[in-house]
């Protein structure tokens, strides 16, 4: 299926333990373990906005039944001109979120220099799609001391992806979760944002005993379509989401980043309730 050469320490043939079964390593972040029979589900902004913003998601999420809280304080955006994030500031105001909810926090890091920053606030460094091939950055986080979430890249075949879950796993770090997000294909763009591509699934599963979950929100771009990718993702196999979410009442019009994407607490906790019966 994929060379197994170009990736040995994440290969599933390469440990007696994983080998010839459908076992997956167990990852615990801060208490939460993900790779187990639980579906974990992590929701949050896109981005980190504002203390009041981020707060009253937290505490809706929590309320909803997710695990950890995501929100990103340093953004990759196509444009320079776009919304940056709140960087530093945006890091102080998720771990107040952490403090006030007790749930644990996943925020990109972008930069290799900004490894040891992100980290102290981080309980899951997210690596990004446009980031997965950044070598430099896998290496540093490879040496670092927390759970990665490594995101597939915009159009990463299955063996690219694992390829740089080696670069990490290489610096001494195997903690890694593997997070399907839609590539790009023709349909891209018509109706939605990307195409999830759950058939990467189970293949993934036969070749590195890492744990996969799956972004039903990057990889539709659109709420309405995040309910049904989300079930169809458990039912795949994925062991658990990252959902993009939103205030119960907050006008799209004024979010400024990812605005058509983010679910409502109200159909996070019904996804929630339907994937954990
Ligand atoms: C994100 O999850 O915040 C994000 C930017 O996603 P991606 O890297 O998959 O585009
Ligand atoms: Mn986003």
């Amino acid at each position: 299926m994929v060379d197994k050469k170009l990736y040995r320490l994440v290969n599933r043939e390469a440990h007696s333990e994983y080998r010839g079964n459908s076992r997956t390593k167990v990852i615990k972040v801060s208490g939460v373990e993900i790779g187990g029979t639980r579906s974990v589900v992590i929701a949050g902004p896109c981005a980190v906005e504002s203390r009041e913003q981020t707060l009253e998601i937290a505490r809706a999420v929590k309320q909803a039944g997710a695990d950890m809280l995501r929100g990103g304080a340093y953004k990759p955006r196509t444009s320079p001109y776009e919304f940056q994030g709140l960087r530093e500031k945006g890091l102080e105001i998720l771990a107040e979120a952490k403090e006030k909810t007790g749930l644990p926090i996943v925020t990109e890091v972008m930069d290799p220099r900004l490894v040891g920053l992100v980290g102290q606030y981080a309980d899951l460094l997210q690596i990004g799609s446009r980031n997965m091939q950044n070598f430099p950055l896998l290496v540093e986080v490879g040496r670092y001391n927390k759970p990665v979430l490594l995101k597939r890249g915009l159009c990463a075949t299955l063996e690219e992806w694992l390829c740089s879950a080696e670069y990490i796993a290489k610096e001494g770090n195997t903690e890694i979760i593997l997070c399907e997000r839609g590539v790009r294909t023709a349909a891209s763009g018509e109706y939605d944002r990307y195409t999830l591509d759950l058939n990467v699934i189970t293949p993934a599963k036969i070749s590195t005993f890492l744990p996969i979950i799956v972004d039903p929100s990057h990889s539709t771009g659109t709420a309405a379509m995040v309910p049904h990718a989300s079930r169809a993702a458990i039912s795949s196999g994925a062991q658990g989401l990252l959902i993009e979410a939103i205030g119960e009442h907050t006008d799209r019009k004024t979010i400024k980043c990812d605005e058509a994407q983010g679910i409502r607490p109200s159909t996070l906790k019904q996804i929630i309730d339907s994937i954990r019966v």
